[in-house]
């Protein structure tokens, strides 16, 4: 028996990269994903590959209003709660800080770290108010640890994706919510895609294993931690890249 059979999971971020194959797996395992952009394009896209038990919702994750729109949205379409969450929606502004301008600063913060918060608290609070037990994934990054040069608003914004997460794991645990992050590496993706060769081939030479990691290889320990088969696995961070330093 498939792992998330009749499961209802929303995935933000998931008309591209990450996200887009987190929905495939989902999918896969037997799940009705939502998948929720700001790309609603990009997110329809993703939703008829799926299938038509999926939908597409349009939703900025940086704003509680639409945050709050998508909640309901996903609830009247479906007349239940999703008992999965993924938060994979990111976007990257790097700069050496002292040329980072304060919008790229603050974009950064807002739909990494703002917009993790606002999903996590709407759709928690949905699950606690519908008394269903549930799991809630974050996207972090290895750069939380590896503090990369150029990236000190996205560096900061995924090292506070996974504080909140070890915290959201502690206050849920008791509603039976388990809430986890991966921090991958990098990983080949239209957010990597236009990175300069050099600095592709620097990240290559620090890889244990040589290569960048496809979307699926997050994607997989994705539906790992939405299964049963985790289920005492809770705040905790897991490293997905190929052992990066
Ligand atoms: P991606 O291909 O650029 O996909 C990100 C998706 O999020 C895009 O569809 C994007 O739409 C959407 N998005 C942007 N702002 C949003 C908002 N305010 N509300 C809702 N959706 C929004 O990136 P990815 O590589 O799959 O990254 C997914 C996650 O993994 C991100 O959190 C990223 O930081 C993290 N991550 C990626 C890597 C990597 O190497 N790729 C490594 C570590 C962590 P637009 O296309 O319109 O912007």
């Amino acid at each position: 028996m498939r792992g998330h059979f009749g499961r209802l999971a929303l995935v933000t971020g998931g008309g591209s990269g990450i996200g887009k194959a987190v929905c495939q797996a989902l999918t896969r395992e037997g799940a009705k994903v939502i998948v929720a952009d700001k790309n609603y394009e990009a997110a329809k896209l993703t939703a008829s590959e799926l299938g038509p038990e999926s939908l597409a919702l349009e939703v900025d994750v940086s704003s509680d209003q639409s945050v709050y729109k998508c909640l309901n949205d996903a609830i009247k379409n479906y007349k239940r709660s999703p008992q999965i969450v993924v938060n994979s929606a990111g976007i990257i502004r790097d700069a050496y800080l002292l040329k980072m301008t304060e919008t790229e600063f603050d974009d950064v913060y807002k739909i990494n770290l703002k917009g993790t918060f606002l999903i996590t608290q709407h759709f928690a609070k949905s699950m606690v108010e519908h008394k269903i037990s549930g799991t809630i994934i974050n996207i972090s990054s290895i750069v939380a640890k590896l503090n990369t040069v150029g990236q000190c608003n996205y560096a900061a914004s995924k090292a506070g994706v996974a504080s909140l997460t070890q915290v959201a794991a502690k206050e849920f645990g008791k509603f039976n919510i388990r809430v986890n992050a991966i921090l991958p590496g990098y990983i080949e993706t239209p957010m990597t895609e236009n990175l300069p060769e050099d600095v592709k081939k620097i990240v290559k030479e620090r890889c244990a294993m040589k290569r960048f990691g496809r979307p699926e290889e997050v994607a997989d320990v994705v539906a790992f931690l939405a299964s049963e088969k985790s289920s005492y696995i809770n705040g905790a961070l897991i490293d997905v890249s190929g052992c990066l330093s």
